[in-house]
């Protein structure tokens, strides 16, 4: 059966005769299988993938991974250190073998960089390469050397014996902070380095660590990476928009926006759209998922901070922070209710101002809407503008 495809398994049936022992570190069969469902469904898979990938993180042969460093603040391996279910120790210390680590080392100096060179040598085809952070490339990529080599020079060695490699964060996607005008040392993503290799893309700052965790599980499970974007982001996590999934999309369409930090319509929770939020031209799962675990609303724009457009190539430490972003999808999403009566049943005074007011402020969005599409015709979809007329 090919566990990529949409056939469910009997879930129960998988747990075996011990299902709350411990049997992958910490982990019981139960959780591990729960945390692989969990990955598949999210990467859009049956349950049978998920339990293919847990099959694939018990296996006793632990995948070997060589993890450089480059430049950047380390926010990356952070955010992977506050992944709870299950850890990062748990996956990176009982799934995969992390024979190198830039930063999270026990060894130091030459004893360290001897054992990559020995892993390496002997996994040649075999290991994972996740490379973080960005590369400079001026004056001979100078501005970023460990062990006396530049990280250009290090990153093609480590590549050339790479069964697959994954960029993970903004920097190591296309070049993050460092690449930000004027661009000092010359600083480019990971395939830049490495044009003539598939790199996956994994950005933003940080990135979710449970969009790294699910592709890592995908490639040690299906032997290749998930299905890509132009960008070669994972689908499963950035196929959407996050202008999509905002909880704050309903005020976007009714044309509630803060104007300013403090103001009354910021206070209120509405629109971030006008103080500069890039979720309109955006793709991530940040809503969906949210970070640090500690429940709905927890990621940017949750908590009052417009999107900054992170994981999108261009927007992110390139346009000005308050900029207003383009829109490229202007439909709501079709599980807004619409506005509109039934004939011929009597509509109260209060019904109809209320009718009046939304459809009021939807004109103004849609006007707003309207002005966007004549600034940037190349990414307008003329069949939702037609449908947004309408809902106006
Ligand atoms: Fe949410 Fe930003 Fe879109 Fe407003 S503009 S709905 S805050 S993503």
């Amino acid at each position: 059966m090919d566990a990529t495809s949409n056939t469910d398994l009997d879930f129960d049936a998988c747990l075996g005769s011990q299902p709350d022992e411990p049997a992958f570190g910490p982990l019981s069969r139960r959780k591990l299988l729960q945390f692989c469902a969990g990955v598949a469904a999210t990467m859009g898979l049956s349950s049978a993938a998920g339990v293919r990938m847990a099959e694939a993180a018990a296996s006793p042969s632990r995948p070997p991974v060589i993890w450089l460093h480059g430049q950047e603040c380390t926010g990356c391996t952070e955010s992977m250190l506050r992944a709870y279910h299950p850890t990062l120790e748990a996956l990176l210390l009982e799934t995969i073998s992390l024979d190198y680590h830039d930063t999270l080392c026990v060894g130091a100096g030459q004893q360290a960089l001897d054992y990559k060179h020995k892993m390496m040598e002997k996994n040649k085809g075999k290991y994972v390469l996740v490379t973080e952070g960005a590369t400079p490339m001026k004056d001979g990529g100078i501005y970023c050397k460990v062990g006396g080599r530049t990280q250009v020079e290090l990153i093609r060695e480590a590549a050339a014996g790479a069964a697959a490699i994954v960029a993970i964060g903004s920097c190591a996607s296309w070049g993050g902070v460092q690449s930000a005008d004027p661009n000092p040392t010359g600083a480019v993503g990971t395939h830049t380095v490495i044009p003539d290799k598939t790199v996956v893309n994994i950005p933003g700052c940080p990135p979710n660590p449970y969009n790294f965790l699910s592709t890592v599980l995908y490639l040690l499970t299906f032997g290749k990476a998930p299905e890509l974007d132009q960008e070669n982001r994972p689908k499963f996590a950035y196929g959407r928009l996050i202008h999509e999934n905002c909880e704050r999309r309903a005020h976007f369409d009714a044309g509630r926006f803060a104007m300013q930090f403090g103001d009354d319509g910021h206070r209120q929770g509405f629109c971030l759209y006008k103080i500069g939020c890039k979720g309109p031209e955006t793709y991530a799962n940040c809503p969906a998922l949210g970070f640090n675990e500690v429940g709905f609303a927890s990621w940017p724009v949750g908590t009052g901070h417009p999107c900054f457009g992170c994981t999108e190539k261009g927007t992110g430490f390139h346009k000005p922070l308050h900029s207003l972003a383009t829109v490229k999808t202007l439909s709501p999403p079709v599980a807004f209710p619409m506005v509109g009566t039934e004939g011929g049943q009597g509509v109260t005074a209060g019904a109809a101002l209320a009718v009046g007011v939304v459809g009021g402020l939807a004109v103004g969005a849609g006007a707003m809407l309207l002005k966007q599409m004549q600034d940037n015709k190349n990414d307008t979809d003329n069949n939702d503008s037609d449908k947004t007329t309408e809902r106006a």
